[in-house]
């Protein structure tokens, strides 16, 4: 328990108190570095920034994650969301984002794990917001746009370690879940 304060206090003073305006646009990405976010419990995020932008694709919301995920957000929106849309509806301009960072168990289930959202650690994406205002929306998995949903789903897996989508269970029909969380046997993707 006084380790973990000791750590915090480190983190805290290394940037110096936290809270700063810092913006950091590296690559598209544009984001401010924010205070590391303590516990409850397992929960918190260090090296925590608010991400309203990658790849010059904005976030419908903005999003609390770590530095290590927004910069895999970063280079899979430019790498593979960006070229994969193309010219569809004019291309690419908005990330509708379902959720960020929150202190919970995974699906919301009392006595689960906790998810890696409670770590700053994951991103849940619903739709893709195109430049003449229509959108592609992961409910459509099993409809028209089924294909170039498929397509962003199996590009994410690899940037990030787990890819979670409507073939993955219930809780994954209205929204993608990206995060960089490790796992031994390579990433996890349904
Ligand atoms: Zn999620």
């Amino acid at each position: 328990m006084k380790k973990t304060a000791l750590i915090l206090m480190l983190a805290l003073s290394a940037c110096g108190g936290g809270g700063g305006s810092e913006t950091t646009a590296r690559g598209g990405l544009v984001a401010e570095k924010i205070a590391d976010i303590p516990g409850p419990g397992g929960c918190g995020v260090s090296n925590a920034y608010r991400v309203t932008e990658a790849a010059g694709v904005r976030l419908s919301q903005a999003a609390t994650i770590n530095l290590k995920t927004a910069n895999r957000l970063n280079s899979w929106v430019a790498n593979h969301a960006v070229p994969i849309i193309g010219n569809r509806g004019g291309g690419l301009v908005e990330l509708k984002v379902a959720a960020h960072y929150a202190c919970r168990t995974r699906n919301h289930r009392r006595g689960a794990r906790l998810s890696e959202h409670a770590k700053g650690n994951a991103i849940d994406i619903s739709a893709f917001v195109l430049a003449d205002g229509s959108r592609i929306s992961v409910t459509e998995w099993r409809g028209r746009n089924g294909r170039v949903l498929k397509r962003l789903h199996a590009s994410a897996c690899g940037p990030f370690g787990t890819v979670l989508g409507p073939n993955a269970d219930r809780h994954h029909q209205d929204h993608f879940h990206f995060d960089t969380a490790d796992h031994r046997g390579g990433a996890y993707c349904r």
